[in-house]
């Protein structure tokens, strides 16, 4: 079996907007620890830093502190250590809080928290008195252009679907033209079919108005469709700060490996300059001593399946996904791994297969806690359990 060299093809064919011509950065966070009370740090160290116009994604699971970022960023909370700068101003660091109004951002929560007693018109044009009346109204009815809502100005928010009440938030934020628009999960009250659509729309007006924003979500595909780059938070902490592609194809923590999608871990050793695995032999490219104990990441997508008998390999289960069938193939040792295939390739289950690895680039981590064994042996009852020591080759 062959496997390609790692490449960075995913990285290079991200959008030029992304990052050229380099853009002025509008916000930084360095190091930046928050703690609620005594307790234990709710975010620890966390360093990351958005250029103009650009959408970053703070993304994981509940609990993980991505609102207590927001908040931090907003000024609602003051830092234990570290600095926050916005604009080139520092706006926040231990016995430095520059109150919020005073931070040009804007927010949009997922509860939208619109006045309920204000018509459309009124809610966006609500903060906007210091403009002179027609300036004002022009400002709202630029607003009410830009997010499709022109003709509705006169209604309540009651009178309004949750998709529309959202996009009158986004208008309100946005009629202030903040330096940086924070969104903490402004999608989680939307049904499905209207979260797709709103995620295209939010990318779309941002883009237009070239305005910078932090978005919130635990959903990781909501980040990949519409984040310039995701923060990756685990426990408070930062694990991983990249594009899109590279966080899905080069995760740099197991954790990230399989908190952005389906990932299998397939213990392996080096020997001969290769990593041998369950599944074949992969290259060595860190360079690593033989005998060294590695995990190797594959995705359903790096493993194609096709009926083979002898091999040893066989079927387990089939999930059928609409657009792919999601196979779970369990190795002679018990270990598991997933392919995934077209939605038109069926096989039952219990059909001997054999595996061929279609990845164009290899994930290794350093496993600390297996034990010397040789491929083929047997790896106990949680085959492709996360090694939690491992670090990344
Ligand atoms: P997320 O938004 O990722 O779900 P949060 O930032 O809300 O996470 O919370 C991070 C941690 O801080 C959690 O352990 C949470 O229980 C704790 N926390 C959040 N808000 C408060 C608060 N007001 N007081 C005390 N602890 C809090
Ligand atoms: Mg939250």
């Amino acid at each position: 079996m062959s496997i390609g060299q790692i490449t960075r093809t995913a990285q290079s064919s991200a959008s030029e907007r992304r990052h050229a011509p380099a853009r002025r950065v509008v916000l930084e966070l360095r190091q930046v620890t928050c703690a609620y009370g005594r307790r234990q740090a709710a975010i620890t160290d966390v360093s990351l830093a958005a250029r103009e116009g650009e959408i970053l994604c703070i993304l994981g699971p509940s609990g993980c502190g991505k609102t207590t970022t927001l908040r931090a960023i907003a000024g609602f909370e003051p830092l234990l250590s570290g600095e926050i700068y916005l604009e080139d101003t520092l706006v926040s660091a231990p016995g430095t809080l520059v109150p919020t109004e005073q931070r040009r951002v804007g927010m949009v929560f997922q509860e939208y928290a619109l006045f309920p007693h204000l018509r459309v018109a009124q809610n966006i044009g609500f903060g906007l008195e210091h403009l002179a009346p027609e300036e004002r109204a022009a400002q709202v009815q630029a607003m009410l252009e830009l997010i499709g809502l022109a003709g509705l100005e006169r209604r309540y928010p009651h009178e309004l679907s949750g998709g529309q009440q959202q996009r009158v938030a986004l208008a309100r934020a946005l009629a202030h033209n903040p330096a940086v628009l924070l969104l903490d999960e402004p999608f989680s009250n939307l049904d499905p079919d209207m979260t797709g659509k709103m995620r295209q729309e939010l990318a779309d007006i941002l883009h237009r108005t070239n305005t910078t924003a932090v978005l919130v979500t635990h959903d990781h595909d909501e980040a990949f469709a519409i984040a310039d780059r995701i923060a990756v938070l685990n426990n408070g902490r930062l694990e991983q700060f990249d594009t899109p592609e590279t966080i899905y194809h080069v995760p740099s923590t197991p954790f990230v490996a399989d908190f952005v999608g389906q990932a299998d871990f397939i213990p392996g050793v080096v020997q001969n300059g290769k990593v041998l695995t369950d599944i074949g032999e992969f290259p060595n490219q860190p360079g690593l001593p033989t005998g060294a104990h590695v995990v190797v990441m594959v995705r359903p997508d790096d493993l194609r399946i096709a009926p083979a008998a002898d091999h040893g390999a066989q079927i387990q289960a089939r999930q059928f996904r609409g657009s792919e069938n999601l196979y779970t193939i369990a190795l002679p040792s018990g270990q598991l791994v997933h392919s995934s295939e077209s939605s038109t390739s069926v096989y039952p289950i219990g059909t001997q297969v054999e595996l061929r690895i279609i990845a164009t680039h290899t994930v290794l981590f350093e496993d600390h806690r297996t034990q010397p064994r040789a491929p083929g042996a047997s790896h106990g009852d949680s085959p492709s359990e996360i090694p939690d020591s491992a670090i990344p080759c």
